[in-house]
Order: C-alpha cells, then structure tokens, then sequence
C-alpha cells in the first residue's frame, strides 16, 4: 500500500473528532440531530484549523443513508456516526458527482465559478443533497461573488454551500449575513500535542512529550501544519522521535542552543556568545532562521515570566528589538552571518561601569530636597564661569536623593561621560550649598523626560532661570520672564 500522509490519516472521520473546535462540532451534531441545517455556511479560521474538514463532514453527514435512517424512525444518532463511512453514500461521497469542490484561489473568474456552479439548479444524480465546498471565498473577483450571491439568495432545493475563508473582513456584508457562520478557532498548542501523541502511538512510533510540544508550538495553532511536521519526522524516524530529532529534521535550532546565546549575552561573555552562535552555524542554519529564532524564544521566556514578582522585561525587549533590525538588514545582504555575529556581539558589549540601571524610588519629600540642592548648586556654580558644564546639566532630571548621596539622571550617555570628569567640582558646590558632603551617581536612561520649567517648584524654578541665563537659554523659550 502506497504511503498515507498523516495529514490524511490525522484527518477527522467524524465530527466528534474534529480537535480544538467542540464548539462547533457540538453545535453541527445538534444541528444534524434536530435536523436544523443551514443552506450556506461560512467556515472563518486561519489555516489548518480544520475549516474544508468540517465542510466535508458535514456535507457527507447530509446524504448519509444510516443518518437518514435514524431520523425516519425518530431513533437517536450516535455521536461517533456523524457521519457513519460505511453505508453506501458516505464510501462515494469522494467521487460523488454531486459534491463540488473548487479553490477560489485558483479558480478566480467568473466563468470558472459559472461552469462549476452551472449545475447547481439541476437535480442531485445520487445524493440527496447537492454540495458546494468554496475554498478561500475571499479569492473570488465581484462578478464571481455575485454569481454566488445569487445561488445564496435564492437557494434552489437540496443544495448546500460550504464557503471558507480566511480573512473575513475581505468577504462582503452580503453573502456573510446570509450564511451560518462557523468561526475556528486556533487550536491550543496542549491539545495538538496530545492529538500527535495519540496518533503517533496508533502507528507504534513513540513521540516524546518535548518533540510534541516543540512541533505543536511550530503549527502555531493549525493542526494540519502540526501533522505536515510529524510527517517529516515520522518519514526520517526509526520507532522513536526524540526533540533533536525534531530540530534535526526540520532544521531547527535547539532551546539549548538559544538559551546558551541568550545567557551569554546577559553575562556580557562574548566568547560564550561566539561560543554558541559558531555551534549553530556548525550546524547548517541560516543566519536569518538563528535570529528568528532567538526571536521566538525571548518572546516566549517573557510570556513565563508574566507571572514572576520581579520581572524586568527591558533586557528581553533591547534583545527582541536588536534581532528584529538585524533581520530586517539581513535581507538582500551577502554577509547574513556577520550581521548577526555583530549584532549579538554588540548585545554582550560590557555594561559602561557609570551606567546604574537601577530602579529609583523615592519618597517626593527627598526629591525635593534633592532638587533644591541640585538648583541650588546650579545658581551657586552660574556666579563663576561653569558654563560648560551647566550646558551639560539643563536637561538633568534630578532621579533620587537619599540625604547625602544625590543621583542624577541622563538621557545621553555622551553628556553623562562628560559630566563624569565635573563630578569633583558639582560635589564641591554641592557640599557648601547643603553644609555636608554630598555625593552624586549617575544614571543614563534614553527614556527619560527631563522636567518642564513650569513644574519645579519655587524657589528652585528661580535660581535656574537665574542660572540658565547665564547660557543659551534656547531650550527654556515657554518661560516668559
Ligand atoms: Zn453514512
């Protein structure tokens, strides 16, 4: 026997099989057993959600002969049979004439959608019921929509549609209101897990949970991508699929591998990172498929980290944004690699030692303390000639202040390396200004917003009006007098 792609065998036989959508297959078992069915549906999911599955089911479910049966005699349906697959009109619903399957994608113009639908008013030959399944109905041109509309609007009897789509928003009003609609959802990572767990048990392979879950994180919520995986796999296995197995076959690059790049760069150990990233070109991935990658994997260890008490997201987030660049430069370029060596490179660049990133908190009563000593020593240092460093102080934010140690905040790393070597000088003035020895750290952040004029209070606002005057005042324009 020739070999069955599992994404046939791992296809629904019945309703109640269809994976991660109960809520429709309850709401269609229900439909079929009061015998409410609709004359066009509108299947809406991203891919491999099992949207054309369900279409099927139910259109053989239609014309099956023991379904029929059951509902003459009034006797209840059994769940598993819907459809059964064995009585004569379900083992030819396949090659039945009176099932119309077409491909909207490929089949955009209105004469294509006229032929294909052109027997739609003639009787069913076999089946009791004659149905259309559309794929990607939003592929249609107006005119073939229309033609459709038409069958929609005034159904002739005994034909069902079955429209499925992906995008929704590009099917119009008219032919959505006048449908059933079945939304599919993504389909947890959990269940396509289990669900490839089983199947690979029915063909006596043993998947490990961890090469289940990496596939179904891959799949991204589509069964059908999930199975083309395990298919890959399950082809290059021998009884047995391991996670490296996994990565091996479709060319992935391992968590471990990642989580070595990713800690090197947090401890700043270039070598490790050259370490590490040497390890994955070794092992034949492609510069853009290592960063993506990364990529990937950073947004999952902060989605764990939802729930930590002490969650600092900013490192993962200068890593995500660094990655996604370099991806973008990598396109079109001959040197892919270098780009990413670079890139991670710069990431595990040591820490500049003035740089604090330290969360301030502080009471305000402190902070205003602290921004009084820091105008103060402003006005005090505006009586000599500093004007070079107090162009460099105008857009300081005073961040904290703890009695004796004053910190002052940067958005510039060039202007807090400048001011590092007035430091002396600015703790000097401070000291005569606050009568003690005050001590000044410094910390650069690119997000901060130095303080409007009008919000310091007097007599601080005062003394640096005083003191501004004294150089360009260019910056402090909103201050009239
Ligand atoms: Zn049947």
């Amino acid at each position: 026997m020739a070999y069955e792609a599992l994404y046939t065998r791992g296809r629904p036989k019945a309703l109640s099989q269809l994976v991660g959508q109960e809520h429709i297959s309850n709401a269609l078992t229900q439909a079929i057993s009061n015998g409410r069915l609709s004359h066009a549906y509108l299947l809406v999911g991203t891919r491999g959600t099992g949207k054309t599955s369900t279409a099927r089911l139910l259109a053989k479910a239609m014309n099956c002969d023991k379904i029929h049966e059951a509902q003459l005699a009034g006797r209840p349906l059994d769940k598993k049979e819907i459809p059964c697959n064995k009585c004569d009109s379900c083992q030819n619903f396949n090659s039945s004439p009176d099932n119309v399957e077409f491909d909207a994608a490929s089949n955009r113009s209105v004469e294509d959608v006229k032929r294909l639908l052109s027997t739609a008013y003639l009787a069913p030959l076999h089946a009791r019921v004659k149905t259309f399944i559309i794929d990607e109905v939003h592929m249609l041109s107006f005119e073939a929509v229309n033609s459709i509309l038409k069958l929609i609007e005034e159904p002739p009897p005994n034909v069902v549609f079955f429209l499925a789509t992906t995008e929704l928003n590009k099917v119009p009003m008219t032919i959505r209101s006048r449908c059933q609609v079945l939304n599919f959802r993504l389909i947890p990572q959990e269940t396509i897990a289990k669900y490839l767990s089983r199947l690979a048990g029915r063909l006596n392979v043993v998947l490990q949970e961890d090469a289940a879950k990496k596939i179904a994180r891959l799949a991204e919520g589509s069964m059908r991508d999930a199975l083309t995986y395990l298919d890959q796999c399950y082809a290059m296995s021998d009884k047995e699929i391991t996670l490296s197995d996994v990565n091996k076959t479709l060319g992935l690059i391992s968590d471990e591998n990642l989580d070595d790049i990713i800690s090197a760069i947090k401890a700043k150990d270039r070598a490790a990172v050259g370490r590490a990233i040497t390890r994955a070109f070794s092992s034949g991935l492609a510069a853009n498929v290592i960063a993506e990658s990364l990529i990937t994997r950073l947004r999952d260890i902060e989605f764990e980290m939802l729930d930590a008490p002490n969650k600092n997201f900013a490192e993962f987030d200068q890593m995500i944004d660094a990655l996604r660049k370099a991806t973008g430069e990598m396109y079109g370029s001959g040197i892919p690699d270098i780009i990413l060596e670079m890139t991670l490179m710069k990431l595990a660049a040591p820490v500049q030692n003035f740089i604090i990133p330290a969360q301030v908190s502080v009471p305000s009563e402190n902070l205003d303390a602290g921004q009084k000593i820091f105008y103060d020593t402003l006005n005090a240092l505006s009586s000599e000639d500093n004007n070079s460093m107090m162009s460099l102080l105008k857009k300081t934010t005073v961040m904290g202040f703890t009695g004796d140690e004053l910190t002052l905040g940067f958005k510039s790393a060039a202007v807090a390396n400048l001011f590092k070597k007035e430091i002396p000088k600015f703790e000097r003035a401070a000291a005569q200004v606050a009568d003690k020895a005050i001590k000044v750290s410094i910390i650069v952040d690119k997000n901060l917003h130095p303080p409007e004029l009008d919000s310091i209070p007097e007599p601080a606002r005062t003394n640096l009006i005083n003191a501004m005057n004294v150089f360009d005042a260019s910056d402090f324009t909103k201050v009239k007098d």
